[in-house]
This record gives structure tokens, sequence and C-alpha cells, in this order.
């Protein structure tokens, strides 16, 4: 099975609009050159618009880094999935190990979101991943079942087709210390497994699992050799343009 491999770039709360409209344009001509795979950023809120400007004519997707499940209401602090077609994303990121511990986000709180989401038309970024406690207890498998299931809650087989599932070990997020291409393919292969069990096994092989977590240009191209390995989901290494455009072009 061949899955069109996807490269998404997580600004996190970095870029005001001069700075992002820059690194966007920088992104869109790195992504000319990768004609075989998809390229995502996730700019914050509020630099959407001057990203979807810098991008218009690219094929570059443009996702916001999380998103609320209602069109519009007493949702203080949220952002809806109209809104952010509105600006010109088609994309979310949801459940993101930021916002499940920082911000206390449950899977509970995480599914209405996806299924919010999907309901809008949005594709979805679903993150899990467990953190250096967990994978020490020996408990990372039970954890990333628990969390998919949890996020992929009352997702329909069709709508499926919209989930790009993440995997990010938190230990490896920020801290320069990536998990070995055995734990991450490990990872990966699991959850594609668990994802067969659920739904069918020809819908998990169509689904594209990305690997996140400090992934840089000297490790990308590892990373993408594994069979389960579908794409990246980058932080750090995303707010530099070089660095980002090398990791678009992996080998
Ligand atoms: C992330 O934010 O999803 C991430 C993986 O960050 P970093 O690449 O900086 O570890």
């Amino acid at each position: 099975m061949v899955r069109r491999a996807l490269i998404a770039g997580n600004w996190k709360m970095h870029m005001t609009t001069g700075q992002a409209k820059a690194l966007a344009a920088r992104v869109g001509e790195a992504a000319k050159q990768a004609t075989d795979r998809d390229v995502l950023v996730a700019p914050p809120f509020t630099a959407i618009p001057a990203v979807a400007g810098a991008l218009a004519g690219s094929e570059v997707i443009i996702a916001g880094q999380n998103v609320c499940w209602e069109e519009q209401g007493a949702y203080t602090g949220e952002i809806s999935p109209v809104m952010l077609k509105d600006l010109g994303a088609t994309a979310a990121i949801v459940g993101h190990s930021e916002r499940r511990q920082i911000f206390g986000e449950n899977d509970d709180l995480i599914n209405r979101r996806v299924t919010g989401a999907l309901g809008f038309g949005l594709t979805v970024v679903l993150c899990v991943g467990e953190t250096l406690e967990e994978r020490e207890s020996g408990q990372t498998l039970a954890v990333l079942e628990t969390q998919v299931q949890g996020g992929l809650e009352q997702v329909s087989g069709e709508d499926l087709a919209r989930i790009v599932v993440a995997y990010e070990p938190v230990w490896a997020i920020g801290t320069g210390k990536t998990a070995t291409t055995e734990q991450a393919q490990e990872a990966h292969a699991f959850i594609r497994r668990l994802i067969g069990k659920r739904y069918e096994k020809g819908l998990a092989d169509q689904m594209r699992i990305l690997y996140g977590g400090s992934v840089k240009p000297a490790n990308i191209d590892e990373l993408m050799a594994q069979p389960d390995i579908d794409g990246a989901l980058v932080g750090g290494a995303a707010l530099d343009a070089e660095s980002f455009g090398r990791i678009i072009n992996f080998k």
C-alpha cells in the first residue's frame, strides 16, 4: 500500500503576521518541488489570513492548531470549524500533547473536537502519545489504545479518510530526544493494527500515521524509511524555512 506522505509543521505560539507571511512564502517555494507528497502548516489562528495570502495558488494545506466543535456560540476563547474554513484552513490539529498537558484536555473533549471538525468538513490531525513515565512503566501501547479509541469514538469508517493520526511521544517533543526508528515503527504498526481491528484492514492501510518529536533534517530520511511512518509532525524545525524545506524534501 503506497500512502502519500504528509509533512506537517506546527508553529505553536510563534510568528506575528509579518513573520508568518515570510515563512509561509518560503515553505510554499520548498513545497513546489515536492509534488509526490503533501505539506501542511499550522500557524497560530491570528496568522492564518497572512499565511493563506502568502500561499495563494499553492497546494500547501493550512490547519488550525485546535478547533471547537460548534459553529458558533458562548465558547469564550475558542475558534469554530466554520471560522477556520472562512480564513482558508481546511484542517485542524486536535489533541496535541501541549493541549492535553498544559490545558488539561482529555479524550472526551478531544473526541468532541474531532467529531465537530469532521462534521464541518475539516481534515483532522489527531495527536496521541505516551509520557516518559508511561513508557518506563510499560504502558505505552495501553495509552495509545485509550487515546486512539477515545479520540475516534463515533467516527465512521467513511470519515476516517479525513483523519491523520500523529504519534508523538511526549518525552520526544521539544526535547531533542527522538524515539528510535524501531520505537516509532512499533507504535505506528500498533496504531494501524488497532484501526484495522476497530474498522477494517483496508481503511487502516490507507490511513496516514505521522511521527512527531524532535524531527530534524538529520533524522527525517531514516524515519520515513519505516514501513508504517507516513510523514512527520514537526515543531521546532518547522520554524526554520531551510530545515523545514529539507524535511519536506526527505529522500
Ligand atoms: C510538535 O509540536 O508536535 C513537535 C513534535 O515538536 P518538536 O518537533 O519541536 O519536538
